[in-house]
């Protein structure tokens, strides 16, 4: 079902975290892009838009804990998964990819550079490489949005920049959690020194969707429309958990397009599904493209 599916050309391809896994990014949208569950040492919860506006200590704690992390998600490269979208993107079977992910890793996979290079620029919302085009529905990690100015820079700018304004820092023995989060007191937080625009002065927000703030309208309707224009949807590693992308699962649906589910474990997509397929993505997604 899956290789006739995608055999068939105009395939839109909606991918979550589950494509990422393999690449050691298990979830996303907490302080390192990665959303806590459980038993989390400073807190439990994923940052929502509203605390992370509220106030400089809740950003303070944010920033401090997020540039720790980075270099986990800095280092993340793509795997077998990435690279077997990339080449039925290159092969012309692919009507669009929307990625809940904010790793920059299909970018990466598709162009040969690293994700920060490839996505510094703006938000991905056309053809980065004249391949399928790319829309990131939760923004990307990799870029800093200034909450004043509107002004987008990159990631690794912002590292270099928060590396100058905390010489020493020294959090002492931190437990780095096996996501890339670092857990921090309430001293090592207190000391770090948070930047600001370089710009305007403003307030820096990782350009991120966070929880509890809404993907832009325009975003929104832009993926409705490629559900529209494509042929098939094909889900890649994702429960379908957030509305945000479980919405074009049911507009396909509605439309009489089929529905594939590639992910491990049930997802809240499978009613609307003609197939669903309960394995690893990185080998399916190998074979697959060998299949064609
Ligand atoms: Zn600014």
């Amino acid at each position: 079902m899956l290789v006739d599916v995608v055999a068939a050309g105009g395939v839109l391809v909606l991918s979550g975290a589950g494509l990422s896994t393999e690449s050691g990014i298990p979830d996303y949208r907490g302080p390192t892009g990665l959303a806590r569950r459980g038993s989390g040492v400073s807190g439990s919860t994923p940052m929502t838009y509203q605390v992370f506006t509220g106030g400089a200590d809740a950003r303070r704690r944010y920033w401090a804990r997020s540039h720790l992390g980075w270099r986990h998600i800095a280092r993340a490269v793509p795997n077998d998964g990435h690279r077997a979208v990339a080449a039925l993107s290159r092969r012309g079977l692919l009507a669009g990819i929307i990625t809940q992910n904010v790793d920059g890793l299909h970018q990466a996979a598709d162009s040969g550079v690293g994700p920060g290079v490839a996505s510094a620029a703006g938000p991905a919302t056309g053809p980065v490489t004249g391949r399928a085009a790319l829309t990131e529905l939760h923004g990307s990690l990799h870029r800093v949005l200034c909450l004043s100015c509107g002004q987008r820079t990159a990631r690794s700018d912002l590292d270099w920049r928060l590396a100058a304004a905390n010489p020493g820092w020294d959090p002492g023995s931190v437990s780095v959690n096996p996501d890339g989060d670092a857990a921090l007191d309430d001293e090592a937080v207190a000391s770090f020194r948070v930047a600001d625009c370089a710009a305007c002065g403003g307030v820096l927000k990782p350009d991120v969707v966070f929880f509890g703030e809404n993907v832009p309208p325009a975003r929104t309707r832009a993926c409705y429309d490629l559900v529209e224009t494509a042929s098939s949807l094909v889900v890649l590693g994702s429960s379908l958990t957030v509305m945000s992308g479980f919405r074009y699962v049911g507009h396909a649906a509605r439309l009489g397009r089929p529905v594939v589910i590639v992910n491990q474990g049930a997802t809240r997509g499978d009613a609307y599904a003609a197939a669903t397929l309960d394995a690893p993505l990185g080998q399916t997604l190998t074979a697959l493209a060998a299949a064609l």
